[in-house]
């Protein structure tokens, strides 16, 4: 649903901006929220610039729970980046709070809005256009990661119940073979297979390590694109980490292996040439050098030789989801022709399969920098 004109007033009219507005537009290219930039000029010289936000309602149903997060890990990183010398204005959000001093505004249709600080002399990238780009984001998630490494992670709602449990996602995925809803089960027999044949090796990994009390809990972003890092505009430095919505208790195996998914792929994400498809060893080391680097050894040994399972994890995951979706009838994901599902879970699993090829390049990179 479009935003209108009389919910936008009414919510900044319930924010405490001071100032005259000078300015207000759609802004940045996100894809969940609705993103607006506010100017406002305070006497003659002050100028200040604010992020309104409203929040997607049909993404996250509890705003209330999200937001707690959010408020939870800004106040905290404020206090350690202050500690450290930093500067708690760009080096991570800021929540600005309504009138009446909550996180966030719930409009007269029930649409919730929420502000912060705007971050100046700083811009988040689309797409990455040098691999420098690829390391920044890797130091930038990797700081996040530090900063927050004494957080009780388990403090944190989580907002999307068992978003990377890979084994509860390996049981939807058998549930969807058995039910076959569209009749395609038998045409993709060879990627039920694939799937499978790693049920124990990886769908079951990581949960018998957190059972066994291997593994701590992170604070996790589960959102890690370059977009979602500020880069300063003169030194060229990932300053903060911003886009907090999805974060949660989770592995830090989870969030850099989501990266690599996507960042270390020498292909789109639904290429249908699988000879284009591989994971660059070049990458993988440029970002686990930048994340372990910035993790400035809060990680432990065993979650750093963990890193290449995490990359092999998520896209294993990821694959098996987009093949549960081509099974149940393209639901989740949006699709833009016919198969579109399948070529996705065909990269994925081909990256999977790259990367079990790489194994021992992968494990002698990240001891490299451990
Ligand atoms: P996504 O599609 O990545 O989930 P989203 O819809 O959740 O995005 P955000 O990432 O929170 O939205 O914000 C969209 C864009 O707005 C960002 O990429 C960034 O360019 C800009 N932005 C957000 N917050 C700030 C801020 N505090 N200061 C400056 N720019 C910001
Ligand atoms: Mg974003
Ligand atoms: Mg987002």
């Amino acid at each position: 649903k479009e935003v209108t004109l009389e919910r936008l007033n009414e919510a900044i009219e319930n924010f405490a901006f001071e100032g005259k507005m000078t300015e207000c537009r759609p802004y940045g290219s996100g894809h969940i929220n609705d993103t607006y930039l506010l100017s406002y000029e305070i006497g003659v010289m002050g100028r200040i610039k604010v992020i309104l936000q409203r929040m997607n309602g049909e993404v996250f149903e509890k705003p209330e729970e999200l937001m707690e997060n959010i408020v939870n890990v800004t106040s905290y990183l404020k206090e350690r980046i202050t500690e450290n010398g930093g500067d708690p204005e760009r080096e991570t959000l800021n929540v600005i709070p309504t009138k009446d001093g909550s996180s966030y505004y719930k409009d007269s249709e029930g649409n919730c809005w929420r502000s912060y600080k705007f971050i100046t002399g700083a811009t988040s990238y689309d797409k990455v256009e040098k691999p420098a780009d690829f390391y920044e984001s890797a130091v930038a998630f990797g700081n996040f990661q530090r900063l927050l490494a004494d957080f009780p992670a388990e403090t944190l709602h989580e907002t999307i119940k068992g978003f990377h449990d890979t084994k509860a996602r390996f049981a939807v995925f058998e549930k969807a073979v058995e039910e076959d809803v569209m009749g395609r089960a038998a045409s993709v027999q060879k990627e039920i297979a694939f799937v499978r044949s790693r049920e124990k090796g990886i769908a079951n990994y990581f949960s018998e390590l957190l059972e066994k009390g291997e593994l701590p809990l992170r604070v996790t972003h589960n959102d890690t694109k370059l977009n979602n890092i500020m880069i300063d505009d003169k030194t060229g430095k990932g300053i903060c980490v911003i886009d907090l919505d999805t974060v949660m208790p989770g592995l830090a195996m989870n969030d850099f292996g989501d990266s690599i998914r996507f960042g270390a792929s020498t292909a789109a994400e639904d290429e249908r040439d699988l000879s284009l498809v591989s994971c660059s060893m070049e990458l993988f080391d440029i970002y686990a050098r930048g994340y372990i680097e910035g993790c400035g050894g809060k990680l432990t040994e065993r979650e750093i030789l963990e890193l290449p399972m995490g990359a092999k994890t998520m896209t294993y995951e990821c694959g098996m989801r987009f093949l549960t979706d081509y099974l149940q009838g393209d639901t989740y994901f949006k699709i833009h022709r016919e198969g579109h599902n399948l070529d996705r879970c065909r990269t994925q699993f081909k990256l999977v399969e790259d990367m079990e090829q790489k194994w021992h390049t992968m494990q002698s990179i990240v001891k490299k920098y451990m």
